[in-house]
């Protein structure tokens, strides 16, 4: 089985492949690739108001070019609840349209500063739109409950990985690195419940 990641994000494809490890048990012909593995893709505009909608243009997008594979897209994001649930959909771009990761997060701090919002609690939030190969729509959802750090910290993972520090624990995302958010991140969750369904 064929099965396209729907991304330009290497943080997600990494977390995806090791997510999509256990189906080489079940399926060992199975073959992972991403956008990154066509010539020409460009994606539809992601001007969906919300992440269903931003994952259902990013799969029809590479649908398009692939119609009769597996298509896996994900649309993803920070809800900070004391900041009305921004950046939300707009997280990778909270900064501006072309910000890094380190831009995004060093704007969230400063937000979470002049708002004195207190307490800091936050959720990561996913959305999964899958096609099979004759075409039908399964959407699946993944959420994980932390707290916003006062500093970024860790190295490891991605967008704002450094300052969230996942209910339970003490450490940030950065720092538990990905043996953690491949069992328990919003991601893992939404992946887990499209696992079940080929099984
Ligand atoms: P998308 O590609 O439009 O879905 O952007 C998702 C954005 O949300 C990313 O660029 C990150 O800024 C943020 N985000 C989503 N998932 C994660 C995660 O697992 N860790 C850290 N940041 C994330």
């Amino acid at each position: 089985m064929e099965i396209w990641i729907a991304t330009a994000n290497k943080g997600k494809l990494e977390e995806f492949k090791l997510g999509l490890k256990s189906i080489l048990a079940t399926h060992p012909d199975s073959q992972i690739f991403s956008q990154a593995d066509l010539k020409n893709f460009s994606p539809m505009p992601e001007n969906g108001e919300t992440f269903v909608a931003n994952a259902r243009i990013k799969a029809k997008s590479l649908k398009a070019m692939k119609p009769n594979v597996w298509i896996i897209a994900d649309d993803s994001g920070l809800e900070v609840t004391g900041l009305n649930n921004l950046p939300g959909v707009h997280s990778a771009r909270y900064a501006g349209p072309h910000a890094r990761d380190s831009e995004n997060v060093a704007k969230l701090l400063k937000m979470m500063q002049i708002r004195n919002v207190s307490p800091r609690t936050a959720q990561f939030k996913c959305v999964l739109v899958i096609y099979n190969p004759e075409g039908t729509e399964f959407i699946f959802e993944g959420e994980l409950k932390g707290t916003i750090a006062q500093k970024p910290s860790g190295l490891l993972g991605f967008g704002y990985d450094p300052v969230f520090v996942p209910d339970g624990e003490t450490k940030t995302l950065a720092d538990l690195g990905p043996g953690y958010k491949i069992q328990k991140s919003h991601r893992a969750v939404a992946l887990e419940q499209f696992l079940k369904t080929l099984s």
